[in-house]
């Protein structure tokens, strides 16, 4: 049985007063949470308060990036240490926005993914296709290389220890959410992918799915049999549109 993830990526958003207001919200809900994990992966400038905060808590912390060196001259970046040191268990990597606007490789991405397992944080690997792509009919060709560019850097077993997040970019921030259908599709793809190296590996597998996912929408996509749960962006700045997604997980 896999345990649903919520896990909130609030991107580069927030000050130190809302990012409070937020936890304190997300904290006072959570009792209505029953079977899902819950985590957040605030900007790297609040780790430490947010850790703080939810010391107490069951709800975890991520980073949103993560340095493929080790700790050392690399100006603006933020090491796997850094991260353990903040009280992280996930970190995001291969996110969209790193992708495409900061030209982030499948290998990088695997690099990454790599240095995070090292450090013992779980790494959440986004995967997911541009809407040309996706007319175009290579869905499954693009998320299998970003895929196959981490089993050939960790190995299958490495792979397992992480999560998967399927995004289709074109869903992201952009209020189009891919259907239930659509989404499970895609899932069942990537299950099927990862059986093709290792069954047990791909049943414990916990695969979520990111792309404008709120509360309005997230039973639709959580019911399908091969969501494990979501990564969520615009909605998980609002404690109570993510604590929506969380109860419905
Ligand atoms: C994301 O950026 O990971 C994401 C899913 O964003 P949104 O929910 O805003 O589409």
């Amino acid at each position: 049985m896999r345990q649903p993830l919520v896990a909130g990526n609030w991107k580069m958003n927030g000050t130190l007063d809302s990012v409070k207001t937020l936890v304190e919200g997300i904290k006072a809900g959570l009792n209505a949470v029953q079977n899902a994990e819950v985590a957040v992966c605030p900007p790297f400038v609040y780790l430490d308060t947010v850790g703080r905060m939810i010391e107490d808590t069951p709800i975890a912390l991520g980073g949103q990036n993560v340095a493929k060196e080790d700790p050392g001259a690399f100006t603006g970046e933020t090491a796997a240490p850094m991260l353990t040191d903040m009280g992280c268990k996930y970190v995001i990597v291969g996110h969209s926005e790193r992708r495409s606007l900061y030209g982030e490789t499948d290998s990088l991405v695997a690099e990454k993914y790599a240095r995070a397992l090292k450090e013992g944080l779980v790494p959440i690997l986004c995967v997911g296709e541009l809407l040309e792509q996706r007319e175009a009919g290579k869905t499954e060709d693009v998320v299998a290389s970003q895929l196959d560019a981490v089993i050939e850097q960790v190995g299958i077993g490495g792979v397992g220890q992480g999560v998967i997040a399927y995004e289709p970019v074109w869903a992201i921030g952009t209020g189009k959410t891919a259907t239930p259908e659509q989404a499970q599709e895609v899932h069942a793809f990537i299950r099927k992918r990862l059986a093709g190296h290792d069954s047990a590996v791909a049943d414990a597998m916990r695969i979520l799915y990111g792309g404008s996912m709120k509360g309005s929408n997230a039973e639709g996509l959580l019911g399908m049999e091969d969501i494990d749960g979501g990564l969520i962006g615009g909605a998980s700045l609002k404690a109570d549109e993510f604590l929506a997604i969380c109860r419905a997980a």
